[in-house]
């Protein structure tokens, strides 16, 4: 198997599309180079008086068209490398949904899973004031990644605020309703991949009801596209989480696998299926697979095995280059990260619009408004892909990148 990291998956994503383009070599090298990186120490003392230092991350990969926006990610295996990595697709992804953002994104490497609530809020809080420098409403603005939710960006904007003296709601977005959600946040991700996965069904001219899935990753995007997917018609066969998976190939009910994991704390064991493990899940018989954990799932070692006709990208990066030439040749149609899952970001920047304007929308002008970006995006990218003969992978990243690259010649380069 080839051990492509995430940032050499990304530059080579880019480098694809820079291509195709024919980008300018210097604007080529600027998106090249995230413009700011930093590290920080995160001291916090336990629940045992013990001390310990965690490092974290904060980087921004462009701003050409807006501020930074990207999440916040809290896992033992985050790296400055990831961070970078995930900083870059949030800039395309941006671009591609066509709202005015750069891309960014932070990391702790920490298992938040191990800490008690109270170590936990001291951690962020320790966190967001070491990266306090870098965000605010107007500069960079966090939410939720893998391993962080609403409490987590609560205690983010509570930090910010008491640093700056007066409540800036706008500071991250993936908030709780009461201090400046947005409604629909939580599931707007997910809700994305079910708008893209239904325009990607309806282009091929599938029926709905008749396409079987399986979600990999039972977290905040994963769990809530299982019970959406299921909502539009699809048949959910089977669905895993860091401990395992669960299979059926007549259908997983999402509201009786919803109560086992609300008892149980994961998928296996869920009655209304049989036990299979990950690898199984990425290469059981289905239509669609989602992918929705974490990068790095779809390798050349388990790319030729994938049975899927369509892979919709719930995680980010969760296919490596390698791999994404694999299923090319072999015909599976990879609908890419920065198109599947940008309705996350899209809310997100609902939330902080409604943030500044101190005027809150309803759950249904959020979704509709919601649906009308994910169907426009996806057909920039289909044309892109017609217009330029690539995969959609390389169409969504030329069409992201083009829209980077325009902005950044026409400001021109400071100074
Ligand atoms: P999360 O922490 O809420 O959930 C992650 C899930 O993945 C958990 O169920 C975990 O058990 C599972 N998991 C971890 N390792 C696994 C493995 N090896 N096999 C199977 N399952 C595994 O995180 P999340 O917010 O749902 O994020 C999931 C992915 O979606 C990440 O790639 C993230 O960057 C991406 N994403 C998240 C958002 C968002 O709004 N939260 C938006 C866009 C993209």
């Amino acid at each position: 198997m080839s051990t492509t990291s995430p940032w050499e998956a990304a530059l080579s994503q880019l480098d694809e599309a820079a291509a195709v383009l024919n980008l300018d070599p210097g604007v080529h090298d600027v998106l090249r180079n995230p413009k700011r990186v930093l590290t920080v120490a995160v001291p916090v003392r336990h629940d045992d008086e013990s001390v310990r230092v965690y490092t974290g991350y904060r980087v921004h990969h462009n701003t050409s068209r807006g501020p930074s926006k990207g999440g916040i990610r809290y896992h033992p295996t985050v790296t400055m490398d990831e961070v970078k990595a995930l900083a870059m697709w949030m800039t395309w992804k941006c671009a591609i949904v066509g709202i005015p953002y750069g891309g960014a994104k932070g990391g702790v490497v920490v298992d938040p899973k191990v800490l008690s609530k109270r170590e936990l809020e001291k951690l962020t809080r320790r966190y967001a004031a070491e990266i306090l420098p870098l965000i605010g409403p107007d500069r960079d603005i966090p939410a939720p990644d893998v391993g962080t939710d609403a409490q987590i960006m609560a205690w983010i904007m509570d930090t910010y605020s008491m640093n700056v003296g007066h409540s800036a709601l706008g500071v991250v977005t993936g908030k709780p309703l009461s201090v400046g959600g947005s409604a629909g946040r939580a599931d707007a991700t997910s809700r994305g991949v079910m708008y893209v996965t239904e325009a990607t069904l309806k282009h091929q001219g599938r029926k709905v009801d008749e396409t079987t899935v399986a979600v990999q990753g039972y977290g905040k995007v994963g769990a809530p596209s299982v019970r959406l997917l299921e909502d539009l018609g699809c048949i959910v066969v089977a669905v895993s989480d860091v401990h395992g998976g669960v299979a059926n190939p007549r259908g997983l009910s999402s509201k009786g696998l919803a109560a086992h994991h609300a008892d149980t704390g994961t998928v296996v064991g869920f009655p209304g299926g049989e036990d299979i493990t990950n690898e199984e899940l990425l290469e059981i018989d289905c239509d669609v697979l989602v992918p929705a954990a974490l990068e790095g799932q779809i390798t050349d070692d388990n790319a030729d095995r994938i049975r899927a006709e369509i892979i919709v990208e719930a995680a980010n990066g969760p296919t490596t280059p390698a791999a994404d030439e694999i299923l090319k040749d072999r015909g599976v149609l990879v609908v890419p990260d920065i198109l599947a899952n940008s309705g996350g970001v899209t809310v997100s920047y609902f939330e902080w619009v409604q943030d500044l304007q101190a005027y809150f929308w309803d759950e249904d002008e959020v979704n509709r408004k919601l649906r009308a970006i994910m169907e426009r995006a996806y057909l920039d990218v289909l044309a892109s892909a017609e217009e330029h003969k690539v995969k959609m992978r390389t169409a969504a990243t030329i069409l992201g990148v083009g829209r980077v690259a325009e902005a950044h010649q026409t400001r021109g380069l400071f100074p």
